[in-house]
């Protein structure tokens, strides 16, 4: 077993004060794989402490210097990718031949992306007689998630140090394995003590004193609706920033019959992938009401053709979702879905066969789906995709936006014209169409309870940044 009861604290690792643990499974077999430190109060004051002091400095770094950083962390990043892909495959039961691109890979890229956005950004404008500038907001707590544990600390960690803000980063208390080699990263990378923290502990402890810490300017969080409410209510201690990037029940709406048997396949790829435990999900898939019939029997086929198998496994697609509590989650809402009159087209409720241990759950479609049911209101966050049919684009749209949440969507269809009148009327931070994958410069986040603020390229590191206007600064001729 694993044991990592040390804090990454001030340059070095410490023991936890609290001198208490917490179990992490792996999802594939419910065995106990590692320990981590449970932080408390002592912990996490020792880290505010050790950002609070070398705020100024790193503030009034220059911006080649934040490259340098940033450079250093990204080549030694590169180097661990394989760590990294073996502890999510552990800890988060992600397949192992699909970790690396989906999840890996990407947190290189924020780095190798923040460098390059330092240049962009304009952190100096003479307006008139005025300086209008832009510097950091200070010491950051970044609160991330359980479903991408590399890539999500990624890209807060690379627009906070490019910003030029110390951090303390409490990663999920579920899957820490990735940010425990993130610290060890950026231990190599040297960077000065002081600039990055890491306090690993629960959320309802350690998230919540951070939250509520007056010595903290900016939260940058990841993670559910409910636990954004907690921080956003806990920030107004001292009025810190916050960011909040949570969950979503994003459509996918399909226009046409055009190329139907591909369309298929990527609103299963959509919903399915991560074991569907990807806050973009396309949960809820649109199709037109006369193309069911072959649409039903080419999805039905796509997901029951879907390799669930033991993460290890080479061949294998999807694992097990994440826990205990997220596989009876699930099985709360495949239930519900059936209670309300949603009909299932494959899957149900229930363990897979032959994969009794571990917290697999069976890929599962409903149809007959009404857009007030709540499995199609609720974020269920695992492999369940439920297809809703529409008569006209009008009626597609009402029912797309016809959700809280509004963090991604999907349009699919031939005709430009109709795919970009359907894509701005949807009311969602990211819209996606015709499977075009978004670049990692573009601004990421959500609209209404999906979100506030936005993460990755220049707009994620503009979250970091005060603004200041300085009148008289330049002589007017
Ligand atoms: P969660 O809200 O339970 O936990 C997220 C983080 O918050 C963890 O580190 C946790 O320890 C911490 N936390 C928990 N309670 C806290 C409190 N009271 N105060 C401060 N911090 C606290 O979420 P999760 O179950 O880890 O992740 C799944 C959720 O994340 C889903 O809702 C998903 O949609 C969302 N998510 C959103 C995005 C996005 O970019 N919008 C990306 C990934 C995941």
């Amino acid at each position: 077993m694993l044991n990592y009861t040390k804090q990454f604290i001030n340059g070095k690792w410490v023991e936890s004060h609290s001198k208490k643990t917490i179990n992490i499974f792996n999802p594939a077999n419910e065995e106990v794989i590692a320990k981590i430190a449970a932080g408390d109060e002592t912990d996490v004051n020792y880290a505010i402490e050790s950002a609070n002091k070398v705020e100024n400095e790193f503030r009034k770094s220059s911006l080649e210097y934040r490259k340098e950083i940033l450079l250093k962390i990204s080549e030694v990043y590169k180097r661990r990718m394989e760590d990294l892909i073996n502890a999510i495959s552990m800890d988060l039961g992600s397949p192992i031949s699909k970790t690396k691109a989906s999840q890996v890979e990407v947190g290189y890229k924020h780095f190798v992306t923040a460098i390059e956005m330092i240049d962009k950004l304009q952190f100096r404008e003479q307006r008139g007689n005025a300086l209008v500038m832009k510097e950091a907001i200070g010491t950051s707590a970044l609160i991330t998630p359980w479903n991408y544990p590399a890539n999500q600390p990624a890209t807060k960690i690379a627009s906070s140090l490019a910003a030029g803000c110390p951090i303390i980063l409490k990663p999920s208390e579920i899957t820490p394995l990735a940010s425990i080699i993130l610290a060890e990263i950026i231990e190599e990378a040297n960077i000065p003590d002081g600039y990055f923290n890491l306090i690993n502990g629960y959320g309802n402890e350690v998230g919540d004193l951070l939250s509520k810490s007056k010595n903290i300017r900016m939260i940058s969080f990841t993670g559910s609706t409910d636990t954004g409410a907690k921080i956003m209510k806990n920030a107004t201690s001292n009025f810190k920033k916050v960011a909040l990037e949570m969950g979503g029940k994003s459509p996918l709406i399909v226009l046409d019959d055009q190329n139907i048997e591909e369309n298929a396949e990527l609103a299963v790829m959509k919903v399915m992938t991560n074991s569907g435990q990807i806050c973009t999900a396309a949960t809820r898939t649109l199709i037109p009401e006369n193309m069911k019939e072959k649409f039903y029997s080419l999805v039905k086929e796509k997901v029951e053709n879907l390799k669930l198998q033991l993460p290890n496994k080479t061949e294998s697609e999807i694992g097990p979702v994440v826990s205990q509590k997220q596989y009876d989650k699930i099985q709360f809402y495949i239930n519900k879905g059936i209670e309300e009159g949603a009909k299932i087209l494959t899957g149900g409720s229930g363990k897979p066969q032959g994969l009794e241990k571990g917290y697999f759950v069976k890929p599962t479609v409903f149809i007959d789906v009404k857009n007030n049911m709540t499995i199609a209101q609720e974020e269920i966050f695992g492999p369940v995709m439920s297809i809703i049919t529409y008569n006209t684009i009008d009626e597609a749209i009402k029912i797309a936006n016809d959700t809280e949440y509004g963090l991604s969507s999907y349009v699919i269809g031939q005709n430009l014209e109709t795919v970009r009148k359907v894509a701005e009327s949807i009311d969602s931070g990211t819209v996606e169409t015709n499977n075009i994958s978004k670049n990692l410069t573009l601004p990421f986040g959500g609209y209404k309870s999906s979100g506030i603020g936005r993460e990755w390229g220049d707009f994620g590191i503009e979250e970091f940044l005060e603004v200041k206007a300085i009148s008289g600064y330049f002589t007017t001729e």
